[in-house]
């Protein structure tokens, strides 16, 4: 299959899995479309995976663990390293791809699914030569850090690269090997990445892309007991059940789960900044993001002037097709997932909220396309002031003071992420410290160059963090060596 024609395009066969490092069709499997969600076009046909080759896959990975457990550390280092720099060589065929699959713009699909995962791999090489993986304690016994076992990874659609590759790059520094099942909307970029896997040599059985239903392929993996990790990446009801099922495995489960984030805008914040960027950033991926500011809470007295501003800002996008440099926002990635945003915001104003833009459709015959909604007269307690949309719908909401805006903030069950602006840093500092979520974000600032600071949730958002050093701690198992030989 071949997407952007680059000189050197990548190329892996098509309706294979790949599995021990071989691209195989198994014979009896049934077949699934993915589909582009702007054109409604067939872009990639994959196998549904059985549950045979689950167990399959599981076993090529427990070989797979035998060889890569082993390497030394420079190995995986320059491993990740090479990693990186074949995506890099791929760039625009990786973003088209990306960008066929889900319906975000190319230039986010660029920037969020090749050079951000680019970045975290190589994070992750300068951390694996860095990682203590052999220190002393005060009796002087060894305490030696090594790879967990086989990794089972699963992943959702919404920002597919970067989702994996938080797993792969730190399970790979570790020393594990991997079983991913990606998304059913998104599998096409996983077994692209599996093609770059096997060109620069990753050793067979390391990496392992499965594809197929959550159901059924990925159940059976998860039931397999096959795995000593599992790094699950999706919603709150299938991360429940993952977490179950490794807690009765006793096995280690890291669960990256839904959002419903709040960005609070104190009384001396420049309102006008905080309910641009906030709009934005919600709206990043048509709002298909765990971690969006979905709650924008400002001063009760001026909801009316962040409406007009936010809905000026919400009917500036240029949607359209993704493949268009000049769009900034593109299709939701499934027709199923825009009847959930739809539905969304009719239930919204059954409960009394005023749509002031979005929310709209009609303009599209062909496409999942919808324009974004900002919603305000939102009741506390209602579905959109509490509930995870994944679209772009933004609710705001009106605070009596600095108590209010942090009792509303962490009124929700989820904890992922969280805006705070005010002018005072003595101010935004406390009240960062006040919001029960993994991630605080200060005055509109965005994700660093260098993206090694943990990213995970409190409460229902989640076990465990991705990214940075906390990341690469999931994938490993400490061992205390008493009377080691080699002590003096
Ligand atoms: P989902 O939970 O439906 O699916 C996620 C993955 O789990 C898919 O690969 C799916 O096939 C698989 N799956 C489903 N049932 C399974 C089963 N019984 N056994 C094993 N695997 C199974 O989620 P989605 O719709 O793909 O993604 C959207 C959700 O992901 C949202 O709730 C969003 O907030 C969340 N998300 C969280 C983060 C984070 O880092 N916290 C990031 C992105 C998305």
């Amino acid at each position: 299959m071949t997407l952007a024609p680059t000189v050197d395009a990548v190329e892996f066969p098509a309706e294979a899995l790949y599995l021990d490092g071989q691209w195989q069709t198994p014979a009896e499997a049934g077949r699934f479309e993915v589909i582009n969600p702007a054109t409604e076009e067939v872009v990639g046909v994959v196998p549904v995976a059985s549950a045979d080759l689950a167990r399959e896959a599981i076993a090529a990975a427990a070989r797979g663990f035998e060889t890569w457990s082993r390497t030394d550390v420079e190995t995986r280092a320059a491993t990740l390293e090479a990693l990186a720099d074949a995506m890099e060589r791929h760039r625009l065929q990786l973003g088209a791809l990306a960008s066929a699959e889900i319906g975000t713009p190319i230039r986010d699909a660029l920037a969020g699914q090749v050079d951000l995962p680019v970045r975290v791999l190589r994070s992750y090489a300068q951390l694996a030569r860095e990682y203590p993986w052999d220190v002393r304690d005060a009796a002087g016994s060894s305490i030696v850090r090594e790879g967990a076992g086989v990794v089972l990874a699963i992943t959702p659609w919404n920002f597919p690269v970067h989702q994996i590759v938080s797993k792969l790059a730190p399970a790979l520094a570790a020393g594990c090997s991997v079983v991913l099942k990606p998304a059913e909307l998104t599998p096409l970029n996983a077994l692209f990445l599996a093609a770059l896997t096997e060109q620069i040599g990753l050793p067979p059985g390391v990496f392992n892309v499965v594809t197929g239903k959550g159901s059924v392929v990925g159940e059976a993996l998860l039931q397999s007991r096959g795995y000593e990790v599992v790094s699950f990446t999706g919603s709150l009801g299938v991360g429940r059940h993952v977490g179950a099922v490794a807690g009765d495995a006793i096995v280690r489960a890291t669960l990256e789960l839904g959002g419903k984030s709040p960005a609070v805008v104190l009384e001396d914040a420049d309102l006008e900044t905080a309910v641009r960027t906030t709009v934005r950033n919600c709206f990043v991926n048509a709002g298909q993001k765990c971690n969006a500011p979905t709650r924008l809470i400002v001063p009760r007295d001026r909801v009316g002037e962040a409406v007009e501003l936010a809905t000026e800002v919400a009917e500036s996008y240029v949607i359209g097709d993704p493949s268009d440099e000049r769009t900034t926002m593109g299709p939701l990635v499934s027709a199923e997932q825009r009847d959930i945003v739809t539905g969304f915001i009719a239930g919204a104003r059954a409960e009394g909220a005023t749509i002031a833009t979005g929310g709209d459709r009609s303009r599209w015959d062909r496409g999942f396309f919808l324009t974004p909604a900002i919603v305000t007269d939102v009741a506390r307690g209602s579905v959109l002031a509490r509930e995870e949309v994944f679209g772009p719908v933004l609710a705001v909401l009106g605070h009596e003071g600095e108590e209010d805006a942090v009792a509303l903030a962490n009124d929700t069950e989820y904890g992922l992420s969280s805006e705070v602006w005010s002018a005072d840093p003595a101010r935004v500092a406390a009240l960062a410290r006040r919001i029960r979520a993994g991630q605080v974000r200060v005055n509109g600032v965005r994700t660093p160059a260098l993206p090694v600071s943990p990213f995970g949730g409190y409460k229902r958002s989640g076990l465990g963090r991705e990214l940075g050093e906390l990341g690469l701690d999931e994938f490993v198992e400490v061992k205390a060596i008493l009377g080691d030989p080699v002590v003096e």
